[in-house]
């Protein structure tokens, strides 16, 4: 597996709770870090059908738009009683003419399985797939997950897109109820991320 010793990454994200989760979690490695929001990059469609392709997707068009090793995140909540929906498409069930509304998007969400009976618990874990990607087309793939149930009704202001409906396995508080650094010990993206710095960080 390759090490990453170039001195700047791109964060190929322009979702500002996962990049505050990145920045976080890319804190002690002392990389600088820039995002493609702040670069103002495009941002390419998202034309696979699964984790892996997406996050390469991204990953890709950052390093041919700005030159700099970039690392991109795919990432979804996926339901059991909905056959793993919304999985690929979480971000696109929150689309809406004026934005993203991620409070539509989990009572619709909550709706589906009251209309399917679905019973308890309705399990569910939110995937994380992280593309480690250099300019001379190099990359490395590392995924993650955390399991838990969907839960009504929402609870917790922390935390950022479906972590209101999502009660980790072991706790009795959402994700959006959760101490950040707390969240950041146990996600689907700190189980990637843990992977990417085994793997590339030489740790
Ligand atoms: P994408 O990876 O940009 O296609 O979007 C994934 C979507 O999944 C995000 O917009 C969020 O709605 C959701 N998601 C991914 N990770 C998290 C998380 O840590 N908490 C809550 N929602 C998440």
């Amino acid at each position: 597996m390759r090490q990453f010793s170039e001195k700047k990454l791109l964060i190929a994200t322009h979702n500002q709770g996962k990049l505050e989760e990145i920045e976080r979690l890319l804190a002690p490695f002392g990389v600088a870090v820039v995002s493609a929001g702040q670069l103002n990059l495009d941002e390419p469609d998202e034309t696979e059908d699964n984790f892996i392709g997406n996050a390469r997707i991204k990953a890709h068009a950052a390093v041919k738009a700005t030159g700099l090793p970039a690392l991109a995140d795919d990432s979804g909540i996926e339901i059991d009683a909905l056959d793993g929906a919304p999985g690929v498409y979480t971000a696109d069930w929150a689309e809406t003419p004026n934005g993203r509304d991620f409070v539509m998007a989990m009572t619709n969400t909550w709706q589906k399985l009251e209309d399917a009976v679905a019973p308890y618990p309705r399990t569910a874990r939110f995937r994380c797939t992280l593309v480690l990607a250099w300019p001379d087309g190099h990359d490395e793939i590392f995924e993650g997950q955390i399991d838990g149930a969907v839960t009504w009704p929402l609870r917790g202001e922390q935390g950022h897109g479906y972590d209101p409906i999502f009660m980790p396995d072991g706790y009795d508080i959402t994700l959006g109820e959760m101490d950040r650094w707390k969240k950041n010990e146990i996600s689907h993206r700190a189980d990637a991320f843990n992977k990417l710095v085994n793997g590339c960080f030489g740790e």
